[in-house]
């Protein structure tokens, strides 16, 4: 038989880990080093750092996420603000980082 629960939308529980960041290059940091290309890109928001999204061959800003455990992303896109959280997979709406 259904349980009809009260709908509760899911929670990111790390915003507590945003910071006020500065971007650590305009290109993902490691592509760069390695003189290799990206799709789009990705900024970490608990550091900065600046990596390439899983739609790139090198995924680095998932690989900065598992070697760290820095969970929270913008998207670093012209135009985009989006965020995301890699431990909760939850997109995140750009008013969490309103005044970081
Ligand atoms: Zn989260
Ligand atoms: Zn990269
Ligand atoms: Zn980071």
């Amino acid at each position: 038989m259904a349980q009809h629960h009260h709908h509760q939308e899911p929670v990111c529980t790390h915003l507590d880990q945003i910071q006020s960041v500065t971007p650590s290059a305009q290109g993902c940091e490691e592509c760069l080093k390695m003189g290799d290309t990206w799709v789009h890109l990705r900024m970490c928001h608990v550091c900065g750092h600046v990596g390439c999204c899983d739609s790139s061959k090198n995924t680095h800003a998932t690989k900065h996420f598992h070697a760290t455990q820095h969970a929270i992303m913008q998207s670093f896109q012209p135009g985009e603000d989006w965020g995301y959280c890699f431990v909760d997979q939850l997109m995140l709406d750009p008013s969490v980082f309103a005044g970081k």
